[in-house]
């Protein structure tokens, strides 16, 4: 990996913690309690229950991505960053800007089956 390209995977993920962040806030919003007294029909809240749900599992990958990039941050100046945890082989930069949290390489993602 080059300089410039170290430089870019960091601007990426500072770009994306401050997404990231942002996504949280809005999802907390979403997933406050929704008040007992609330005067609404049955389905409106059953609806509401089931979308709130749906935005708690977001906020919950959410925030595992935001550690992940706190982490990846910490970690992109170091020579053992885009290095794959498994084979040793640099990762691909492509992979790295759309996922700079990556500590494996395709491959080796691929056999561990996630
Ligand atoms: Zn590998």
């Amino acid at each position: 990996m080059t300089k410039i390209q170290r430089e870019q995977i960091k601007d990426k993920i500072i770009q994306d913690i401050a997404s990231i962040e942002k996504e949280i806030l809005d999802l907390q919003e979403k997933t406050k309690p929704i008040a007992p007294d609330c005067s609404l029909g049955r389905l409106t809240r059953l609806e509401m229950i089931g979308e709130q749900q749906v935005n708690e599992h977001a906020l919950h990958e959410a925030q595992i991505r935001l550690n992940k990039l706190k982490y990846a941050i910490q970690k992109v100046d170091k020579e053992s960053y885009g290095i794959c945890a498994e084979c040793e082989e640099e990762i691909v930069f492509g992979r790295l800007m759309i996922l700079p949290e990556s500590t494996h390489c395709i491959s080796c993602l691929s056999e561990l089956g996630n």
